[in-house]
């Protein structure tokens, strides 16, 4: 059954109850399966290149040794365990399921009899007990001896995060297996929290870095049924008030119900917004909804990337405080100012933006808008897929909207996609994502299904009243915008299929059984279809697939005069590959009276549609200054190909641009 929420009008359907079958996301999920989960479980395994897994067979007394890598590296492994758990949920394969139990295992051992789970402190505790129990003599002032304390929660050690993604993994393992041994585990460990914020303090309030949890005990709570996991989470959201000398980069400076606009540190801002709307959807509590869609009006009209990135800098100041209380305050991988979206030193952490797909998919089961969903669709197309390479094995930690590799700037993480990063967190976010954005492609409402993501695939799942109903897709989107679908099998009485029409797709049709629907669709809601359905009902629908240039609010000041290349959902960029020898990304311009013809992609971009126009070239030869006099030379036309902005860098290491200066033709 689809889970619902008492304050939500959508309904989520069961991981396993729809699967990917032909097409674009098939494939991913493919990739996903064969590429992506084998190759990452081989670093997360290899001990001499992650630690990840060496971690938690340390803290379970299984090997002797130390703690190795960064403090939030055990949320690495439960996202990762997260995307097996949602592939096994619909190949149901053996082996996945036993390398789970021999995963899940390990972690159960390593849990401590309290509940708290973070192998960094597990570890010392362990080894400070063994040294003090070694033979040898003792030294004067030695503390060793002394017995396992209960360890502190100290944000910078992302305790609270681990235990976030240990609740949420455990949920999705106990949906796809039945089995509860991961589930209880994190009940515990969900207990221990309960258990240690019982009497919060201001500094055990300031808890909340990357605040998985929120969501996490969600989660648990849908599960489970137990009251205690919401209104802690609920609790927590009271907790942050106590909090005195909060920081714009933990969101906490001033309460939540206070704040407008989003700020700080993207991924904790996006985790945060994601969790309190569950929060919403299960207490009702409506103090949580001025924030929650003030900011979000923030993000999404000032503060997003054309490719649904969100968290544009390196490093800043914060952009709040008010005339009474004037407090510049560092702020890192952060929301700037309004429609302060830089292109080449663009960060957007690949984790910012799975987060704003997770806080957009909260607010479209809060409301069933569509506007939330568009944000996720572009969102996954663009800068989730971003994140990793089309063969599954490279990632980006940050996601830029240009590459020019004569910029003299040394950036803090790679500019071209890497086999591994020391900071992982990304990686295995982008695996769950992939694997589980299948929950995610339909809704279910009061009065029927919603079609929210098109691609491939089967639902077998049940309506609200628990009557069964299965629908199939067929379609070649994104790369086509003909789609069919197809009931396979519906209860007799009436309901509703809802189709989502992009905001992007104005003048797209549907015809049911062959007849074109009467009513018109609108762009940017839903297209709600009522009627009697039987078993060989097919819809079609077609959503427009011309290549449409946009340029970006003029405020956007280093977008100003550009354009970019989207279509459908789809955002294009040039790389350096497709120019002739020698030219550089800031050498071509778009015509604005551009022409575009789509182009089948080779070798590596295999399956991926291309597109061509006609553009201008600078004239070659401007000297090496930081102000020059204009040239006199008119610019010449040149061939210009555009590719996926999620391919890009798949090629080799080269220039990239999605913003490209217009010359008005
Ligand atoms: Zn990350």
């Amino acid at each position: 059954m689809a889970k619902f929420s008492p304050y939500s009008v959508i309904g989520e359907v069961p991981v396993g109850d729809m699967v990917w079958t032909k097409g674009f996301w098939a494939d991913r999920v493919e990739c996903c399966r064969s590429s992506m989960i084998p190759n990452m479980w081989n670093i997360l395994a290899n001990d001499s290149l992650s630690h990840a897994f060496a971690n938690f067979r340390i803290a379970a007394g299984m090997e002797e040794g130390e703690h190795s890598g960064p403090p939030f590296f055990d949320g690495d492994l439960y996202k990762w365990l997260e995307s097996v758990a949602s592939v096994f949920a619909v190949t149901r394969d053996p082996e996945l399921d036993a390398l789970m139990d021999r995963v899940i295992g390990v972690i159960a051992r390593a849990q401590r009899a309290d509940g708290y789970l973070h192998t960094p402190v597990i570890i010392a505790e362990k080894n400070k007990a063994r040294k003090a129990a070694a033979p040898g003599p003792a030294y004067a002032g030695s503390d060793a001896a002394a017995p396992a304390v209960k360890a502190m929660i100290d944000r910078l050690h992302f305790e609270v995060y681990n235990f976030g993604h240990l609740m949420t993994t455990a949920c999705r393992h106990f949906e796809a297996t039945g089995k509860t041994a991961m589930l209880d585990v994190a009940v515990r460990a969900a207990d221990y929290l309960i258990d240690r914020f019982a009497n919060p303090d201001p500094q055990t309030a300031k808890n909340n870095i990357c605040p998985a949890h929120y969501m996490g005990l969600i989660e648990l709570f849908r599960i489970t049924g137990e009251p205690r996991f919401r209104d802690f989470a609920a609790a927590l959201i009271d907790n942050r008030n106590l909090i005195q000398d909060g920081t714009d980069d933990n969101q906490d400076r001033i309460p939540f119900r206070d704040q407008r606009k989003a700020v700080g540190h993207s991924v904790r801002a996006n985790y945060l917004y994601a969790g309190i709307a569950d929060v919403y959807a299960e207490t009702g509590d409506k103090t949580l909804l001025p924030p929650l869609f003030s900011i979000w009006d923030n993000v999404a009209h000032t503060k997003t990337y054309i490719t649904g990135a969100t968290g544009a800098l390196y490093d800043g100041v914060s952009p709040d405080g008010d005339e009474d209380h004037w407090s510049i305050q560092r702020v890192h991988q952060a929301y700037g100012r309004e429609y302060q979206l830089p292109n080449t030193t663009a960060y957007n952490e690949t984790c910012a933006n799975i987060g704003n797909a997770l806080w957009n998919w909260r607010m479209f089961r809060i409301t069933g808008e569509v506007r939330f969903l568009d944000v996720i669709e572009t969102v996954l197309f663009n800068s989730v897929l971003s994140g990793i390479s089309l063969d599954g094995r490279k990632y980006f930690y940050q996601n830029t909207l240009r590459e020019e590799s004569v910029m003299p700037v040394k950036l803090r993480w790679p500019r071209h996609r890497s086999a591994y990063l020391t900071s992982f967190c990304c990686p295995p976010n982008v695996l769950r994502t992939i694997a589980g954005a299948g929950t995610m492609a339909y809704g279910v409402t009061q009065k029927g299904v919603t079609v929210n993501l098109y691609g491939g695939n089967r639902l077998a799942t049940k309506l609200k009243d628990g009557s069964p109903i299965k629908l199939s897709q067929k379609t070649n989107y994104p790369w086509d915008g003909d789609i069919a679908i197809l009931v396979e099998e519906a209860p007799a009485e009436e309901f509703s299929i809802s189709l989502r029409i992009p905001n992007w797709a104005p003048g797209a049709t549907i015809s049911v059984n062959g007849q074109p629907l009467e009513v018109p669709c609108a762009a940017g809601a839903f297209h709600e279809i009522r009627r009697s359905w039987v078993a060989g009902d097919l819809i079609r629908l077609k959503l427009p697939m011309a290549a449409r240039m946009l340029c970006a609010h003029p405020l956007v000041e280093e977008s100003r005069n550009q354009a970019a290349v989207m279509r459908g959902p789809i955002v294009y960029c040039v790389e350096s590959a497709d120019l002739p020898e020698g030219l550089r990304i800031q050498d071509i311009m778009l015509r604005s009276d551009a022409v575009f013809s789509e182009e089948p992609g080779t070798g590596a971009l295999k399956g991926l549609t291309l597109l061509g126009c006609v553009g201008a070239r600078l004239p070659s030869g401007l000297e090496d200054s930081l102000y020059r006099e204009l040239p006199s030379r008119a610019p010449e036309d040149l061939s210009l190909r555009f590719v996926p902005y999620f391919a890009w860098d798949n090629r080799g290491e080269g220039e990239m641009t999605v913003w490209l200066p217009l010359r008005w033709a």
